[in-house]
């Protein structure tokens, strides 16, 4: 087994509420031919460095970090797959049973913009092939929040809009906010709060909005199935990733109970490359929304997967196990 840090170049900085990235890095394990992928995300706070050190001590501690035991757990995932000759998707299928839809329609995320008329050209080209558009807002301007949501719904009218905020909104502004963007008509708003503010805060911005806001998504403050359950009352919905769940199990678990809560699932990733973001890509059958596009916005992406035909529908490899390969 072989561990090593790959650094992403990204085609240009993408800025969300969080703050702006140039470059990402994501862990890579292999065995053999198989390769498995996690990326590291600042708001974790994992050391790379100390990551790679740990993975290449002669015996593993128990409680390996976040990324480390996605890539492993990944791993075995997939040399079960080339072994039973089975799709990753296959061990959901037998956890969640045949799901009575087709995967979701592929989206594309815009970053915070810095100019709406470069922004509103890049939206009008993007929603000819994709017609789920997620725009990320929490720039600090609310201002600046509003005209990107204004902008990009004239200039996709047809497009369904996620609004994903990044808990970049204080409480009343995300109040006014969510009201004032109603009139956008978006498909969904992600996080509009941040996530220190725990559940109390999800309840009482609940109850100061009409009840016909738009759906509101977790995002950052469901990181467990106990999140989960504990803000199902007060969301529409959760996103659910790789990485925040924990593992490929991990996150079949958590897809489970959000259905028990009759919350809808939007299946995200982080920045990383195709071999990441195809292999989140064997829950889209399960979700309501995707959100699959990480390996878009960088210049180095060695691996190829899940590919979108021209109206955006998400097609995967026809392989055995997570199915991408080097390029
Ligand atoms: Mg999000």
């Amino acid at each position: 087994m072989h561990s090593e840090i790959k650094t992403l170049q990204l085609n240009e900085p993408f800025r969300i509420a969080h703050g702006t990235s140039a470059t990402r890095q994501v862990l890579r394990i292999s065995d053999g031919t198989h390769v498995t992928e996690a990326p590291f995300v600042p708001y974790y706070g994992e050391d790379p460095a100390q990551t790679l050190a740990m993975l290449n001590q002669a015996v593993l501690p128990e409680k390996l970090p976040r990324t480390a035991a996605l890539a492993l757990n990944l791993l075995r995932h997939d040399l079960i797959g080339h072994a039973t000759g089975q799709k990753l998707s296959a061990h959901a299928l037998t956890k969640l049973g045949p799901s009575d839809r087709a995967a979701p329609p592929g989206c594309r995320s815009f970053s915070i913009p810095d100019d709406l008329d470069v922004f509103a050209d890049k939206v009008r080209d993007i929603s000819q092939q994709f017609r789920v558009l997620k725009l990320k807002l929490g720039s600090g301007d609310l201002g600046l929040d509003l005209a990107a949501v204004s902008v990009a719904r004239y200039a996709a009218p047809e497009a369904a809009l996620i609004l994903d905020v990044n808990g970049g909104w204080g409480m009343h502004e995300a109040a006014l906010m969510i009201e004032k963007l109603a009139h956008y008509s978006p498909a969904l708003i992600e996080q509009p709060i941040h996530h220190r503010h725990g559940i109390e805060a999800w309840e009482e911005l609940r109850a100061s909005i009409p009840g016909n806001s738009p759906p509101l998504f977790a995002d950052e403050s469901v990181q467990t199935t106990a999140d989960v359950a504990a803000l199902a009352p007060f969301i529409d919905g959760v996103n659910l990733k790789l990485l925040k769940c924990g593992s490929f199990d991990a996150a079949v678990a958590m897809i489970a109970t959000a259905r028990e809560h009759s919350l809808q699932i939007l299946l995200g990733c982080m920045i990383e490359t195709s071999l990441g973001t195809t292999a989140a890509a064997h829950l889209a059958p399960w979700a309501d929304w995707i959100d699959l596009d990480g390996h878009f916005y960088l210049a180095n992406d060695d691996f190829t997967g899940i590919q979108y035909d021209e109206t955006g529908q998400l097609l995967m490899p026809d392989r055995p196990g997570i199915g991408a390969i080097p390029r």
